[in-house]
């Protein structure tokens, strides 16, 4: 396998995340089990085989390698991809991938979905992604994925067998459906951004930003370039359910060693070892 790009794992019960973030250089990240990966910052080799993308926003780190992933899937006689991202930049991609084709001498051959904050998107019979507004400096959304299970309704669950059956064949609709939120996304923002999806915090893994670390930096100033700082996962400490909370997304101002150094300090016991430094 080619490898292009650095690409950092971490299997986590049923899923695998994968990826690499930092603020300003290239975010990408994937599970494969759920045949899916948020952002194209830039596209490991390994990660062509993925056939739908969730883009949270239009910063170049989020969505430069765009063109050249559409690219090797044709090469490789892959199917066109399907890549979601805020219904705004819909136009300007369409534009920016006729203009390689013609660089290029190649077709860039993708489903382009444009999707608003608020909405659902039905990805199989047992996933489904809703979207919602985070809060940067150009327009952005965050993304959940359900899991979703038919459960009979509790007011047949004592029925036999025989019973459940005879209700069925009638037309009686006896199960409904159970969500339960596996991964959240939020791509860069405010922690404005965060609070506006209370699944977020309910999600198994939740994988955000934490740009800034460093107690010196002041956070009113972060906020307004729609980032997190440190302080604003530790005030939110008790209100995270997820049972794995990473944090990627760093600033290159601090190299690795800072960054654990820095937040040891602040979280020794990374709330209850839940938080995972994306480095
Ligand atoms: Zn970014
Ligand atoms: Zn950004």
């Amino acid at each position: 396998m080619v490898q292009n790009l650095p690409v950092k794992t971490l299997p986590f019960k049923n899923l695998t995340i994968e990826g690499w973030s930092r603020a300003a250089v290239q975010s990408y990240w994937r599970i494969p089990e759920l045949k899916l990966g948020f952002d194209l910052g830039a596209q490991p080799w390994s990660f062509m085989g993925t056939e739908t993308w969730f883009v949270t926003h239009t910063h170049l780190d989020h969505i430069a390698g765009l063109p050249v992933y559409v690219a090797r899937r044709r090469m490789m006689k892959m199917e066109p991809p399907t890549i979601y991202m805020p219904e705004h930049a819909l136009d300007a991609v369409e534009k920016i991938l006729k203009l390689f084709t013609r660089l290029d001498r190649g077709r860039l051959p993708c489903n382009l979905v444009g999707v608003l904050p608020g909405q659902e998107i039905e990805l199989s019979r047992e996933h489904v992604v809703t979207t919602w507004p985070t809060v940067h400096t150009v327009p952005s959304v965050g993304y959940v994925v359900w899991e979703r299970r038919k459960k009979l309704k509790p007011e047949y669950l004592g029925l036999s067998g025989e019973q459940i059956r005879d209700l069925r064949t009638s037309g009686v609709e006896i199960t409904e459906e159970r969500r339960m939120p596996l991964v959240a996304y939020t791509g860069d923002t405010s922690p404005a951004g965060l609070d506006a999806c209370p699944a977020a915090f309910e999600a198994q893994v939740l994988i955000t930003e934490l740009t800034f670390v460093a107690p010196g930096h002041r956070k009113e100033k972060i906020h307004k370039f729609g980032h997190m700082h440190l302080d604003d996962l530790v005030e939110r400490r008790n209100r995270f359910k997820n049972e794995l909370i990473i944090a990627g997304h760093l600033s290159t101002r601090y190299n690795i060693k800072q960054v654990r150094t820095i937040v040891e300090k602040r979280v020794p016991d990374l709330f209850d070892g839940r938080l995972h430094l994306w480095l």
